[in-house]
């Protein structure tokens, strides 16, 4: 099983409302800002995926939410619908970083 939320706090940037992907052992999850395009993902067998690689299969997935709502087709049309969402703020991000975790960005 697979939940897709949003909230938790962004390790690069702060933002509280990542897209966030989480569920049984074995399946890949990930946590994904759209303010600073941090994005870090992984499941058991595959390696990690960060940064553009990953925002490229977020963007195809949510094409047709965004275009159905008039948003860019973009990481920052992500952005622009997310914030339209109501708050909930119980939502932890997937992963725990540390202070000095890399995620390969800019
Ligand atoms: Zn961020």
């Amino acid at each position: 099983m697979l939940t897709d939320s949003y909230g938790g706090i962004c390790p690069n940037c702060g933002y509280d409302r990542m897209l966030v992907r989480y569920g049984s052992s074995g399946y890949f999850q990930r946590d994904a800002c759209p303010n600073c395009q941090f994005a870090y993902g992984h499941n058991d067998y595959d390696p990690e995926v960060r940064g553009q690689e990953l925002w490229e299969g977020e963007i195809f997935e949510m094409r047709s939410i965004l275009e159905e709502r008039g948003f860019p087709v973009s990481v920052l049309g992500i952005l622009l619908y997310i914030e339209t969402l109501p708050d909930i703020r119980e939502i932890k991000s997937v992963f725990d970083y540390p202070g000095d975790f890399n995620w390969g960005g800019c």
